[in-house]
């Protein structure tokens, strides 16, 4: 285990996944919001100590980093800008020099649940789709319930239908709330948009898209101009954004070797960049959407609605957290302009984004309606609709099986490592889990 690391930039995820499980004391020098998101991080894998500089974060976030700290058992120390770093290394390094807890934090290790592994998504996604059954479909998602119970008699709930929204980065753009819109779409409506902007700069490329709907996994292979069944569109109202722009499509390393700066020329925050780009699987949406509620849940920070993003994204990038402020406030001022021009869509957005979800993947969730909070682990609600991405047979055996369980009872306990329902007249199902499984309540409106 290495005694003391400096991270003064965000490295690539598998560097800093293994320098985070490997290293006792971790200094972070980065900017501040990249700083915040870091020692998140760190915190997360468990390392016992682990110091930055507080200037620059909101109080609101050193506190709640702290929180983190405490639940972790991680010491959270603040850096002593007067002194060099190197002295400060040597004075980390020195074990003799920590705190008593500390020192026994060394020694014991993390805490199990600090390490514990994301979902192998692919062996998920496989059982999602070999179940046959109610009772199989149930099973695929690690649950398992005591008597099993009666199928049949359980109504299949139905799918929201998916809203009708005009593209809400082209209205922010057109709103002036971002410098660019960077559009992936079917080639014939990128074909339509680029009609739309016609006034202004833009830079495209073609490619194929293959998408596996369950977890939500996209991955594209370039094709020449006027092929492909997709088409990247970048487009800005200042020309040298798109050669920018241009030249980075134009990289054979591709836009993900250059988050940064396409991040930064779309108008995205930093702080969730660096969150982005530390993710050890960028092309899995689902397991995107994990890390941040992982993270939201570590920090002890409450889910904003405005940026829930399971089924409808507001925003055209993922948070870093589920209460990111930068994000909150873009969130605020797209539904908003929406609210201008599309008042009955809005509404009905808004009203669908402010509830809880039980989230498993992009195949398989349910929201819960009329939610009211019983505790910190509890909701109640009156019924459970479908939502997310349809993949056919996979989500239609999860309407007829999980969802319909969760339909027929009032009141739902997430536990980690158990779940209960309960139904009308107080009969309660417990609900065991696999460990490792997917699924967890993204507390949206309650
Ligand atoms: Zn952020």
């Amino acid at each position: 285990m290495a005694d003391v690391v400096l991270i003064e930039t965000v490295p690539p995820p598998d560097v800093l996944d293994r320098v985070l499980r490997e290293s006792s004391v971790v200094l972070v020098s980065a900017p501040a919001p990249a700083r915040a998101v870091l020692v998140a991080l760190a915190l997360e894998r468990g390392v016992p100590c682990v110091t930055a500089l507080p200037i620059g974060l909101h109080d609101a976030a050193i506190r709640e980093l702290e929180q983190c700290a405490q639940r972790t058992r991680a010491a959270l120390v603040p850096w002593v800008s007067d002194v060099p770093l190197a002295q400060l290394a040597r004075t980390a390094s020195d074990r003799a020099v920590l705190a008593p807890a500390l020192r026994e934090r060394l020694t014991n290790g993390a805490p199990a649940d600090a390490l514990d592994p994301d979902p192998d998504w692919n062996v998920w996604s496989q059982r999602a789709h070999t179940a046959d059954s109610r009772p199989a479909a149930f099973a695929a998602l690690g649950l398992r319930t005591q008597p099993e119970p009666r199928w049949e008699q359980l109504t299949r709930v139905p799918q929201e239908m998916g809203l009708t929204l005009p593209p809400l980065e082209t209205l922010a753009f057109e709103r002036g709330l971002k410098p660019a819109v960077y559009l992936t779409l079917p080639r014939a409506e990128a074909e339509r948009w680029a009609t739309h902007f016609a006034g202004c700069a833009m830079a495209s490329v073609d490619y194929d898209l293959h998408h596996d709907p369950v977890v939500d996994r996209r991955t594209r292979a370039n094709r020449p101009d006027g092929h492909g069944t997709h088409r990247d569109l970048f487009i800005a109202r200042d020309p040298a954004i798109v050669r920018q722009a241009k030249t980075i499509y134009e990289d054979p390393r591709g836009p993900s070797e250059h988050l940064a700066t396409m991040g930064a020329l779309l108008g995205y925050p930093s702080c969730c960049i660096a969150a982005f780009d530390a993710l050890a699987d960028r092309s899995n949406n689902t397991a995107i959407r994990h890390a941040a509620w992982r993270r939201t849940h570590a920090l002890g920070f409450a889910f904003a609605s405005v940026l829930n993003n399971l089924a409808t994204h507001v925003l055209p990038w993922f948070p870093c957290t589920y209460a990111c402020p930068q994000s909150t406030a873009h969130a605020r001022a797209v539904l908003e302009s929406l609210g201008e021009s599309h008042p009955a869509e809005a509404t009905t957005l808004t009203a669908r984004i402010d509830r809880p979800v039980l989230y498993f993947d992009h195949a398989r969730a349910i929201a819960f309606e009329h939610a009211r909070r019983e505790s910190a682990v509890a909701i109640s609600y009156d019924r459970v609709t479908a939502v997310g991405g349809d993949s056919g047979a996979v989500t239609a055996a999860f309407c007829a099986s999980t969802a319909a369980l969760f339909d027929a009872a009032r009141a739902f306990t997430f536990d980690t490592d158990a779940w209960t329902l309960e139904r009308d007249g107080g009969a309660q199902i417990e609900i065991a889990r696999e460990r490792g499984a997917p699924g967890a309540l993204y507390p949206f409106g309650v």
